[in-house]
């Protein structure tokens, strides 16, 4: 009996000791450079290096450990690493970036087969290195960020406390850019639809059209370069990140709902403003009146609005055009002219719609901001109007039985942005995503080092595929 116990006993040891991983950087920097500069520096917010080699190293040694204690294998992962010059100006920078360095497919014990997983997760996956000679995953940040010309003066921040200030917190770009070295991301060209010699990635199975119902994995070529600019309509569809989500996301999605006419009914993203009142629930809701005071079809709204569009937008929600002045003088315009709620139409084709800048504590009524093409439609749903009213009636607020960076069926939000954005659309989070996501594709300053939930949808992505 005692010997039983002893032998249940090690075997949960051993599992418990399974229940995380290793990760090694390895230093891919010559002499002097990167992670072996000599240049003094001052210990920083628990990072005790007193080189910016050493300090840097350090930086990533913290992102490796809590990779390392969320995942689950007993193969050690190793991190081919080096700062190099990468593309930068003085006000946008490439921080980093990291890739698995190779794929499989179809190995033994494969949760699906015909699918490619990066090195990392195949080690994992059968229990030993698929490739001893060569590293899982390969990684290059920016070795000028902070420098004259490259983010001036906006270094990283080393410290591991992600005390940044105004600077970009390196662990925060590492444990992103280690997730997309673990998996997160499809080797699918997202620009071409076309596959890495003609097996689709692991992640290919959970990219769903919401507008077609297809995966990408029943998809070609020509279909998945129309579905990676389909924003707002690509989701992640896995269990894991869809319950997550749950926990993860906030409730509420700001919205433009349009009621009627049939053929237009349905939402809209919107892109929210800087100023006037927050969009809240249930929102405004009114009929939608077009302001026409630009030929052709136009509505800028930049000067008071004439009798004949005052009665028009009176008690109602104004459509007009962004361009030619600020959204705060055209917004004035249509709050004096009685609107209750406006809806500026972008003038460049896009998606989704960007917010809206500008500050005028003197705007009550809520404005939002929706696509080009999005304007077309609903501006082509009511061509045909009297001077006073559209037939068109519409809420802008907030959504509760929709979470922030979810569809109305809970599922996650790729970054599906239009026109395309080769190497960043739909190997992320949506924008949306509230509150902010560790796998958007751009790093905001509220992440916390988190990478599960409650925080975080990253480590229940991975599981999705097979982690
Ligand atoms: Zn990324």
């Amino acid at each position: 009996m005692n010997m039983l116990l002893t032998i249940l006993l090690a075997l949960l040891l051993c599992s418990n000791s399974w229940a995380a991983a290793t990760i090694t950087i390895v230093n891919g920097d010559p002499a002097g450079v990167g992670f072996n500069d000599p240049t003094p520096v001052t210990p920083v917010g628990g990072n005790t290096g007193i080189t910016l080699g050493a300090q840097r190293l350090n930086a990533f040694q913290a992102a490796a450990s809590k990779w390392g204690e969320t995942l689950d294998s007993n193969v050690p992962i190793r991190v081919l690493a080096t700062w190099e010059a990468l593309p930068c100006t003085d006000t946008a920078a490439v921080l980093g970036s990291a890739g698995a360095l190779e794929v499989f497919s179809d190995f033994p014990g494969a949760p699906q087969a015909n699918a490619w997983f990066g090195k990392a997760e195949t080690n994992k996956l059968i229990g030993f290195d698929a490739d001893p000679d060569t590293p899982d995953i390969r990684a290059r940040f920016n070795v000028n960020l902070g420098q004259p010309g490259c983010f001036t003066g906006s270094p990283f921040y080393l410290g591991l406390d992600n005390n940044h200030g105004s600077n970009t917190d390196l662990v925060t770009v590492l444990l992103h850019e280690f997730a997309h070295g673990l998996g997160f991301q499809t080797y699918t060209d997202d620009e071409t639809g076309e596959l890495l010699a003609g097996i689709p990635s692991i992640w290919d199975y959970f990219l769903l059209d919401t507008t077609t119902g297809k995966v990408w994995t029943d998809m070609n070529n020509a279909e998945r370069v129309a579905s990676a600019i389909k924003s707002g309509k690509l989701v992640w569809n896995g269990v894991q990140v869809t319950n997550a989500a749950q926990v993860v996301l906030q409730a509420g999605t700001p919205i433009l709902t349009v009621l009627t006419p049939p053929e237009v009914a349905g939402i809209y993203q919107v892109g929210t403003a800087a100023f006037g009142p927050p969009l809240s629930s249930p929102g405004v809701t009114g009929e939608v009146m077009p302001v026409v005071d630009t030929p052709p079809d136009l509505g800028l709204a930049c000067v008071p609005l004439s009798d004949l569009n005052t009665r028009a937008v009176r008690g109602k929600i104004a459509m007009i055009d962004r361009g030619t002045c600020t959204f705060v003088v055209k917004i004035r315009n249509v709050q004096e002219a009685g609107a209750v709620g406006t809806i500026v139409v972008d003038n460049v084709a896009g998606a989704p719609p960007p917010g809206i800048g500008g500050s005028d504590p003197g705007i009550v009524i809520p404005v939002v901001r929706i696509t080009l093409e999005d304007g077309q439609a609903l501006k082509q749903a009511i061509a045909r109007r009297t001077r006073t009213h559209s037939g068109m009636y519409a809420n802008l607020g907030v959504n509760l039985g929709i979470r922030a960076g979810t569809d109305p069926l809970g599922r996650v939000l790729m970054y599906a942005p239009r026109p395309n954005q080769p190497g960043s659309s739909v190997s992320h989070c949506d924008t949306s995503a509230t509150p902010n996501q560790l796998m958007e594709p751009a790093i905001n300053a509220d992440l916390r080092h988190e990478v599960k939930p409650p925080f975080d949808l990253t480590y229940p992505l991975l599981k999705d595929i097979g982690w």
